[in-house]
Formats: structure tokens, sequence, C-alpha cells
């Protein structure tokens, strides 16, 4: 039976329920009057339910899509304004013991080079990283309690926030690591990490145990309630994603909104972003061997969709998307992108970026500096900013914060002091100039005199080689 406040995942991501609610989108697809009620909803800022969003995708109508593309557009400027929080993914180990068919770390994958950093490696890849200008990580690692037990991710969370070379810094450490115990969750919450992530990658149970057939991650249950072990664990910020391909993309979508409206309904706050990740060629993985693939338009509407139906929720888009794609997707709602990545184990150290542990491929290739620039030429700041998790302003503090439309006063004044450290540490002469342009004009755009004042005065500190502003 379907409950959201359920803490049993089969009730709480309940099959029947998104069966009767993908029938009820069909049958609605074309209810003008509907689409028009639910637009409005959507357009006062409480977002949408699962079965009113999946009407939204089902319809097909050109006129209301455009309106939500509009909407979408509107909302992200809204919340969000012109501002792209900037990471990228750092590998630890591509050691892993289960069998997800569509990774090339999958256990029976014998010919993929096993790397797993060792402490002095972490800090050549940190050091890397730092020397890009990145201040926030996303640290990612097969599970295998062997050769990467917790004690092994703490350690390394322990070295990267340790390292302090030049200007550099990192500043936030996310996690992207196997489902686990609300023990373990305590102790990455206790080691100082920013948002814990873990993929549902399907929410379909049928299809998520053949698309795991083998190791721990097999168990449907232990992997679809570990962010309720996370909450309880005392990690606020949590981060949701599908890995669209695997299955029927509208079952997904319902499934995505539901683990979010029972989060917040379980645990008082919804999630603090959602990856929109689509299936990549790897190693061994083909992606066209996989029947529910989508294109460029159902992934922007996807997109879309979701901004418009958990509004105070972030966005993460990888470098699995092409230029082209993440440029149509940062207008609609995305709020976060990668820049300079490699997915490999220890590519950030080589010269050329190496793709023998290549957990995908990376379609955008293009160094920070030019993500940034790109960025900057299309009216984005580009943030380093990770002001509110050192500040405490996590879990359902950062969505009052947000609701209440304050950010505006943290998010700009923060997102151009960490783009002026960029800038002055780590751009090309051209991202330079193209940045201190953009920074003038943008100032003005911080609500509140007293701030904008305080935030001038800093950027000029910056420029005196102070570091590490925030409000
Ligand atoms: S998706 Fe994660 S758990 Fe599955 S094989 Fe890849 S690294 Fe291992």
């Amino acid at each position: 039976m379907y409950d959201p406040k359920s803490l049993k995942a089969e009730e709480f991501i309940s099959h029947e329920e998104i069966l009767e609610t993908l029938d009820y989108a069909e049958r609605n697809k074309d209810n003008v009057e509907l689409i028009d009620q639910i637009i409005e909803k959507a357009r006062s800022l409480k977002g949408l339910t699962h079965r009113e969003a999946s009407v939204l995708l089902a319809c097909d109508i050109p006129e209301k899509i455009k309106e939500l593309y509009d909407l979408a557009e509107q909302i992200k400027k809204d919340f969000y304004g012109n501002r792209i929080v900037m990471f990228a993914p750092l590998y630890l180990s591509n050691y892993c013991v289960n069998g997800c068919t569509y990774c090339p770390y999958h256990l029976k994958n014998k010919h993929i080079a096993r790397k797993k950093l060792t402490q002095e490696e972490v800090r050549k890849e940190v050091i890397a990283l730092q020397d890009m200008g990145h201040k926030r990580l996303a640290i990612e690692a097969g599970e295998d309690p062997v050769n990467n037990p917790i004690e092994y991710i703490l350690e390394c969370i322990d070295t990267i926030y340790s390292i302090k070379h030049k200007n550099g810094e990192i500043r936030r450490v996310n996690v992207n690591i196997a489902a686990t115990t609300v023990e373990n969750y305590r102790k990455l919450k206790d080691a100082g990490i920013g948002t814990y992530i873990l993929f549902q990658e399907t929410y379909h149970k049928e299809s998520y145990e053949e698309l795991h057939p083998t190791g721990p991650k097999h168990d449907y249950a232990y992997h679809t309630e570990a962010m309720d072990r996370a909450m309880d664990g005392g990690i606020d910020d949590v981060g949701l994603g599908v890995l669209f391909g695997l299955e029927r993309y509208k079952y997904e979508f319902a499934g995505l909104l539901m683990h979010a409206e029972h989060l917040e309904a379980a645990k008082g706050v919804g999630p603090h972003t959602i990856s929109v990740p689509r299936i990549k060629a790897a190693d061994d993985i083909d992606p066209s061997a996989f029947a529910n693939g989508i294109d460029d338009e159902i992934f922007a509407k996807l997109c879309a969709l979701i901004r418009v139906s958990v509004p105070y929720t972030g966005m993460i888009i990888s470098t699995r998307e092409s230029q082209a794609v993440r440029e149509k997707v940062l207008r609609l709602g995305v709020s976060q992108v990668s820049g300079g990545s490699r997915t490999s184990v220890g590519g950030y150290q080589e010269e050329e970026r190496p793709t023998d542990t290549e957990q995908f491929d990376v379609s955008d290739q293009r160094s920070l500096d030019e993500v940034v620039r790109w960025l900057m030429d299309m009216g984005y700041i580009p943030s380093f900013c990770t002001a509110c998790y050192r500040e405490g302003r996590t879990g359902d503090r950062f969505m009052k914060l947000l609701k209440s439309g304050q950010i505006h006063n943290c998010c700009q004044p923060n997102a151009l002091m960490t783009l002026k450290e960029y800038l002055m540490d780590y751009a090309s002469e051209e991202t330079h100039q193209v940045g201190q342009a953009l920074i003038e004009a943008e100032l003005d755009r911080i609500p509140k005199e007293k701030v904008r004042l305080i935030c001038e005065d800093h950027l000029k500190k910056i420029e005196e080689g102070i570091r590490d502003f925030r409000f």
C-alpha cells in the first residue's frame, strides 16, 4: 500500500501507485483544464506531486510544453538567479564487488585496470584539482568492504580537507559511496561531508534486481532506504538521482518525485539535490544495449519538470552531457555543473585524460577555465561558493532561507567573491577580463545595500591576497 511516510521502500515507492499514476497521466494528457491548473499551481512555487508532474510529462501539446519551459526558466531565475555552482568528481577507487550491468567497475569486468589511490596519490589529485581552481569535490568509490572500507573513505576525506596548497583548499566534500549503515553515515557526518549522494539507478524493483544481479547492491530495499538512514545518521543534505536509460523514463520520474515526497513526509526535508545522469558508453558498456535511452528533447523536458516540481532542490549535471545539452538544461533548471572532470582513478595527475579506468566517457572535455568562460559568456556567474554548509545552513535551515528569498543576500555576494578568488588565482587572462566585467555588473544585483558594500570591500581585500570571505 502506498504511504509516503512509511519507512519501507516498497510502500513509499509503491509500484501500484506508479502504475496508477502513469495511467492517470495518460488519461489526462490532453485535459487542458487540468493541465492549466497544474501549471498554475507550479507557478505559485508550491511544487507538484508526482501525479500532477506526470500529467505534464505525458502531455505533448506544444503550447503547454512551451509554458512549462518558460515557467522552469522563471523559477530557475527567481531561486537561483544566474549563479551556477561548480564542482569536480574525484575517483578514489574502482574496486567493486557489485555486478551492476551498466557500470564498467562491476566485479566480473576482469580486464579493466583496478586502482585505489594511496593517501599520497589523493594528495596529488587534490593539488591538481586545487590548481585548476576547484573548491568543491564529489568523491566516488565502488563498493568493496575490503579495499574501500569506511575507514579508507574517512581517511581520504581527512586528507582532502587537510591540503592547503598555495591559495587552494577544498572547502566541501560531497560523498557518493554505496548505501551503508546509520553508524557509518554518522561517521561521514562527523568527518564534515557536505551532501551524501546516492543514485537510485532505477525505482523499478524487478528491473533493479536484474540490473544488479550480484553483490550487496542487489538488495533493493536496503539501497532505496539509504537516504533515511543517512538522515538518521545526522546528514541533512542528501542527493537523489536515477540513471536515465535503464527503465522507462516516465516510471523513473514518478519514482524520483515519490522519493522526494517521502523524505519531506518522513524526515521533514526534501532532497538537497537531484542529479540527472543518462547512461553512457564505458569500458565494456554499450548504451545501445539498454532499451530505454532518452533523446535530448525528453531529457530537457524532464529537467524542466524537475525544476517546477521541486523548486527548492538543486539540480546537477555532469560532463556526461555535451556542451550543447548542458547549455540547454542550464536555462531550464540545472544549478550545478562539473568542469574539467576526469572520471578515472588518478586521472587528474596525468597530462592527457586517461581512459583506462574511466567510469564513463566524458562528453564535455573542456578545461575548467573554458567551462567558466563559457558560462560567463552566456551571462551566468560560475560560483565556487561552499558557504551554506560551512555556516550550518543545511537541511531545513537552507530550505527556509531559500523559500524566504533572503538567499540572494548570501549567494550573490558569495558567488562574486569566490569567482573573484578564481580569477585572481587560476584564470587565464581572457577569462579574468570577462569575469572582472561580470563581477562589476553583478554587484548591483545584491538586494541589500549594506551587504553590497561589505562585498565590495571584500573584493578589494581579495585583490590584496586575503581569501575565504563569506556571508
Ligand atoms: S555502479 Fe557503483 S556499485 Fe555498481 S559496479 Fe559501478 S561502482 Fe560498483
